[in-house]
């Protein structure tokens, strides 16, 4: 976790993700192959009205960056949320590292207790430490992940400044208990936007079906970015690609059924439809 970015108008804007800069309308984000091969695929997709542009990639003082449209650029303070898309926000094939190098870490466990200090077994307690496999999954299904499909990785509006809602994960620990008003986005509260935010759900959802992308790709670890400010702009992005893989020829993927390990499938549509059900209630109350 992260911090992206300086604003060239001075603010600071940090969210979840690697260390970037952002210059002019563009911000730069340090360059991963995967990501890039996404971003270029997705420019000439259906989804390329949902997806910041891509301008390529330049390097800067020994390092490689993908160059991307700022997403911020002509909004006022504007209030950002990020949403981390799917069941489970790890790939298969970290399940497979992880099992087969089954070290267990310290840094992870502190993590662990950071947020909930009675998630560690007596045993993990012991060694104070956790397997990586151990904490990913915890991760997913201790906040609204695994059971609705996606998760407020942060936000930030002027009020809150920045907000990492690992702090807060434990609200949204029950799928029985998760209504609109219970999840309390903060973000979403203060929305002037949220019937602007629904219809651009629905459009991304139309889309969705429409793409060769989504159709062929396992979406992992992906975000939307909510995005208004208070003259009323508002709209979502899809961003980061850099655990989003083509799935083999002989796999379909259906994007709304649960995942078992083997299937790959991400939940993508489940966490989609959970935001459109939830965006809904909050209009209505
Ligand atoms: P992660 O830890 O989630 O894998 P990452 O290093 O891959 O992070 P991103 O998630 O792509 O980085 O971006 C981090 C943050 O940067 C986002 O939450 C968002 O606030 C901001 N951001 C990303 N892309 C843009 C963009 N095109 N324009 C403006 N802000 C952006
Ligand atoms: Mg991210
Ligand atoms: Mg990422």
């Amino acid at each position: 976790m992260m911090q992206w970015s300086k604003r060239t108008q001075s603010s600071w804007i940090q969210l979840a993700g690697h260390q970037g800069t952002y210059e002019g309308g563009e911000v730069l984000k340090r360059f991963c192959e995967v990501e890039a091969v996404c971003l270029q695929v997705l420019m000439s997709d259906a989804l390329c009205q949902f997806v910041p542009h891509y301008f390529g990639h330049i390097s800067q003082d020994g390092e490689r960056y993908i160059r991307l449209e700022d997403l911020l650029s002509g909004l006022k303070n504007p209030v950002i949320m990020d949403c981390k898309m799917g069941v489970r926000t790890y790939q298969e094939e970290e399940i497979s590292k992880a099992r087969s190098n089954a070290t267990v870490r310290a840094d992870m466990y502190q993590k662990m207790v950071k947020v909930d200090p009675a998630a560690p077994t007596a045993e993990e307690h012991a060694q104070r430490r956790v397997t990586k496999l151990r904490y990913l999954q915890w991760r997913d299904d201790s906040s609204s992940t695994s059971s609705l499909g996606f998760r407020i990785e942060a936000y930030m509006t002027i009020i809150h400044k920045i907000c990492l809602l690992n702090n807060i994960i434990g609200i949204y620990q029950n799928k029985n208990n998760c209504s609109s008003s219970q999840l309390q986005y903060p973000p979403l509260s203060l929305c002037v936007s949220q019937e602007a935010y629904e219809s651009r759900l629905q459009a991304l959802n139309k889309a969705l079906k429409e793409s060769n992308f989504f159709n062929r790709h396992e979406i992992i670890g992906s975000s939307l970015l909510f995005v208004h400010d208070c003259s009323g702009k508002a709209n979502i992005w899809m961003i980061d690609f850099g655990k989003t893989i083509p799935i083999p020829e002989d796999v379909q993927l259906r994007h709304d059924v649960p995942w078992v390990e083997g299937n790959r499938e991400d939940g993508y549509l489940i966490g989609l439809t959970s935001l459109i059900t939830l965006m809904g209630e909050a209009i209505k109350q």
